[in-house]
């Protein structure tokens, strides 16, 4: 099959509007990934506009031994989504719509296509909530949400997004539809096939909607912020939050470099001897979150340089709104980076930090660190310049070292962004043989021609 052909063919199926090639189709071959130079080659570019054209799509696809590559919102940073040997580009963008929502029931049927700001604020306007919050809400689906079971600060006390989803429509290999759960809370009736669903970074299905489960939007929500003067008291007081029980709906951290990457836009400016900042968010009723702020405030201020409590709503936003354009600060300092997503025990965090150093030192690279401390996710974060090749191998290389170390402590070599292709073949040192195996035979189970997102996800 030649590839114009295959171009004619898609178009046949979802319209010529729905297919994109030459430069318009240039956005849909990389994802985050793109300062490691990852860029891709698609045969076709597809829109659908329907989840009928999205099952017609794949049965073509599997009937002619062409390559799948599902598609949201492109803000990855595992490679997932960009098509890396040819095949069809299936961008989930214009499956938008909202099938059913009862506010009162607590819970939206979307489309996969749906931007996650988009949900937010939707669901906000009914006095709820949907709280997985990844960093790039503006352009992430919450397909690819699902698919790439995504976090975010909030994760720490609502859990990830898989917690929230109460059904998946998909369309699995050779071209089915299926709907595994719904518009219910509880289901233990066969294996958790929405679960296996759920983060297997479209190598198994192509999301095409989703039942959500929402919650009431919490009356307030305080932050506290502690700057510490070094790692080791930062680390310190993230342990002591977590001793105590407190359950703060966020626990982040930054580290000195990110700090002076991002901190000339910190609202109301940072202390000058701030080396490591934690900043901790409680919710719940005013009464409450205000109780568990001032709780956290004492825990929090052992060895502080200070800590604040930001109360006015534009204080609040301003700070949120900062935490958000953090990984962007930090790309501007070289023009790229690579972000990794380890995750370590809590004790541990402050080891991972050390090693990050060592890295950083033994390579002759610059690095940085942030993240989920309350889960011991950790985005070390190694700086690039765009176009040096032999620091993006310096780089690639520290990186592996990085995954090494968190599996030898007890940890993961993924908490957020997944296997995709940057992590390809690093799942075999932390799960065991027969594990790995069994994970590969679900694939095939699945997938038997390995035509869904080929060489993403693998052991
Ligand atoms: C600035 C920034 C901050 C981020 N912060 C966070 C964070 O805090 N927490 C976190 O978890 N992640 C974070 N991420 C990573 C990323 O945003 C999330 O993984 C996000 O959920 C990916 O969604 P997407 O729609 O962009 O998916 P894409 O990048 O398009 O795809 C990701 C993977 O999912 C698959 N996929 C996408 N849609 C479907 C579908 N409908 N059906 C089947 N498979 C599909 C793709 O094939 C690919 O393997 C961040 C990214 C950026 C750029």
């Amino acid at each position: 099959v030649i590839r114009d052909a295959i171009a004619r063919d898609i178009a046949a199926i979802v319209g010529q509007g729905g297919v994109l090639q030459g430069p318009a189709a240039r956005p849909y071959l990389t994802d985050a990934t793109e300062a490691q130079g990852l860029v891709g080659r698609a045969d076709a570019v597809c829109l659908p506009t329907s989840v009928d054209q999205v099952q017609a799509v794949l049965s073509w696809c599997y009937a002619h031994d062409v390559a799948v590559i599902p598609r949201g919102g492109g803000t990855g940073y595992a490679g997932g989504a960009v098509p890396l040997e040819g095949g069809v580009v299936v961008a989930l963008g214009r499956l938008d719509g909202v099938d059913t929502f009862d506010p009162f029931e607590w819970r939206i049927r979307v489309k996969a296509g749906i931007v996650t700001r988009r949900l937010k604020h939707l669901v906000r306007s009914h006095g709820l909530w949907f709280p997985p919050d990844p960093g790039a809400a503006e352009s992430s689906q919450i397909g690819g949400n699902i698919a790439t079971n995504a976090g975010g600060p909030h994760a720490f006390k609502y859990g990830v997004t898989g917690k929230w989803v109460t059904g998946i429509e998909a369309i699995v290999p050779p071209g089915d539809r299926i709907e595994i759960g719904g518009p219910i809370r509880k289901d233990v009736a066969g294996y958790d096939l929405k679960s296996l669903l759920t983060g297997s970074e479209g190598t198994l299905a192509i999301i095409t909607a989703a039942w959500l489960r929402l919650t009431p939007a919490p009356e307030a929500a305080l932050p506290i912020v502690a700057f510490y003067p070094d790692e080791i008291s930062g680390c310190a007081a993230i342990a002591r939050v977590v001793a105590t029980g407190l359950l703060p709906a966020t626990l982040e951290y930054l580290d000195a470099t990110t700090l002076a990457a991002a901190g000339a836009t910190f609202p109301g400016g940072l202390p000058e001897d701030a080396a490591f900042l934690v900043v901790a968010e409680a919710d719940g009723s005013l009464a409450a979150a205000t109780a568990l702020r001032d709780e956290l405030q004492v825990t929090l201020s052992d060895d502080a340089v200070e800590v604040r409590a930001p109360a006015e709503r534009a204080a609040i936003d301003a700070l949120w709104n900062w935490r958000e354009g953090v990984s962007i600060a930090v790309t501007t300092m070289r023009g790229g980076k690579l972000s990794e997503d380890i995750v370590v025990p809590v004790d541990q965090i402050n080891a991972a930090l050390t090693e990050i150093d060592a890295l950083g030192r033994r390579y002759g690279l610059a690095t940085c660190s942030w993240g989920h401390a309350g889960d011991g996710n950790i985005h070390a974060t190694f700086m690039l310049s765009r176009d040096d090749r032999d620091e993006l191998e310096r780089v690639e290389q520290a990186a592996r070292e990085l995954l090494h170390f968190a599996v030898s402590a007890g940890g993961s070599i993924s908490g957020e962004h997944g296997i995709g292709w940057v992590k390809r073949g690093e799942l075999a040192r932390q799960w065991p043989p027969r594990a790995i195996e069994l994970h590969e035979q679900i694939k095939l189970l699945f997938d038997p021609k390995c035509l869904l997102n080929p060489g993403k996800k693998t052991t």
